[in-house]
């Protein structure tokens, strides 16, 4: 089936909200099986709600609409839907029952609206709000309509109307995202441009996205299991080409990957932060049980802190400069000290946008790191370095090096 998913809200053409239900929708439904070919947005508006749906059903044969179901005057999808399919809009007794029970005393008058439902429709309940949801089937063509606020919108989705898709489906979707690191995105074409260019089932893509490269590998087939087998039988060959640069089968992305495996371990970690400002800590304490294996992050900022705290050597400072490999093993020495931790991860670097030197231009960082007795320092450099990307990418750097070393 194709699908348009059409949001409903002069909120989203504001930019006042973010549009998160499509994304959600979008998701969800490929998982299905279902393909979306478009997302639309519009107002609340008859005329142009109506030619929304006109463009979209020259294509699909499946609308999904979120928004505009509430009591307020401007909440007009369901009137709108039903013009479109030539049916009136008429009091669905039960549902008026159930308003009434939720307004025992008073309803508002505008309430009433939420118990008229295009005649034909099959009302998808929703125990989140008063505004119930609806899908009717016509001609051909099928619509469900979902509330607009995502706590009602998600519980209904998969409760509600989930189910009903799933059966309507003669085929399931299964995929893997297969996530590598060290290498870019055309390479990693270039690796599989056999592959990919005799693709029909299963299909291969490849996503860049922050410093890294995920690829997609997606079946579609009549059961679970061989879809499932597909996937795996591409998934043997694309390791045999690239295996070397995936670190994750399963979408997983290298700061949960690090973090299980250092759980999986047992093994305790500690980190100093320059150009960072403790993101490194911050994106690993995220995970929750990060207690049991984090012990301590200093944020050292100024070459006081780093001597104070650190005993990183004034004359090292001086001599290379705070921004230095030097630096980097000094800061990480004394954390060791100090820690005691298995694992110790330092980072020093410019961050920008003013700063660097000649053969240390802004984006360049340094991470230390000392685990089983070795202390080490590696080099990067950042392209396109605005100062968050900087950082950004050298807290991503610090998970890959904790990473690499432990998988060596
Ligand atoms: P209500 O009964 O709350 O009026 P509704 O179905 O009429 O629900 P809207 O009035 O269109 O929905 O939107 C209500 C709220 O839901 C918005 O203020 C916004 O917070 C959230 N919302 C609506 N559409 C989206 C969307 N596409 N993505 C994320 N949030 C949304
Ligand atoms: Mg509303």
């Amino acid at each position: 089936m194709k699908c348009t998913i059409l949001t409903v809200g002069t909120e989203i053409l504001f930019g006042s909200i973010t549009n998160t239900n499509s994304v959600y929708l979008s998701r969800r439904l490929n998982e299905l099986g279902i393909d979306v070919m478009y997302h639309m947005s519009c107002g609340d508006n008859p005329v142009r709600l109506k030619e929304m749906l006109a463009y979209a059903y020259e294509d699909c044969d499946m609308v999904i609409t979120t928004g505009g179901l509430g009591p307020t005057e401007d909440d007009l999808t369901k009137e709108n839907i039903a013009g479109f399919f030539g049916e009136k809009n008429v009091c669905f007794e039960e549902q008026l029952a159930v308003l009434k029970k939720h307004f025992p005393d008073y309803m508002p008058p505008n309430n009433i609206k939420q118990a008229y439902f295009p005649e034909h429709a099959v009302i998808l309940k929703n125990p989140n709000g008063t505004a119930p949801g609806f899908f009717l089937e016509k001609g051909g063509r099928f619509i469900a309509s979902l509330p607009g606020p995502p706590s009602e919108m998600t519980p209904m989705f998969e409760n509600e109307l989930r189910p009903i898709l799933a059966s309507m489906q003669d085929s399931v979707l299964y995929f893997r995202n297969i996530k590598t690191m060290g290498i870019g995105e055309s390479q990693l074409e270039m690796e599989l441009l056999d592959l990919i260019d005799a693709q029909t089932d299963p299909t291969l893509a490849t996503y860049a996205s922050s410093f890294e490269t995920t690829l997609r590998i997606a079946s579609k087939r009549s059961t679970l299991e061989e879809a499932q087998a597909a996937v795996d039988e591409m998934l043997a060959k694309v390791r045999e080409r690239v295996g070397q640069y995936i670190y994750s089968e399963d979408g997983e992305d290298i700061k949960k990957v690090v973090f299980d495996m250092l759980m999986e371990k047992g093994l305790t970690l500690s980190s100093c932060e320059s150009c960072t400002g403790g993101a490194f800590a911050k994106a690993f304490t995220d995970f929750p049980g990060s207690s049991a294996i984090f012990d301590r992050s200093l944020v050292t900022y100024s070459w006081d802190a780093k001597m104070q705290e650190l005993g990183v050597r004034k004359e090292t400072l001086e001599e290379y400069g705070a921004e230095s490999a030097e630096v980097a093993e000094e800061m990480v020495a004394g954390l060791r000290a100090v820690s005691g931790s298995d694992i110790c991860i330092s980072v020093t670097g410019f961050a920008g946008p003013t700063g660097g030197t000649q053969d240390r231009p802004v984006g360049t960082f340094f991470i230390g790191l000392a685990y089983g007795g070795e202390l080490k320092s590696f080099r990067f450099e950042t392209r396109r370095p605005t100062r968050e990307r900087v950082r950004a990418y050298a807290v991503t750097e610090m998970f890959r090096t904790i990473y690499r070393e432990l998988k060596n």
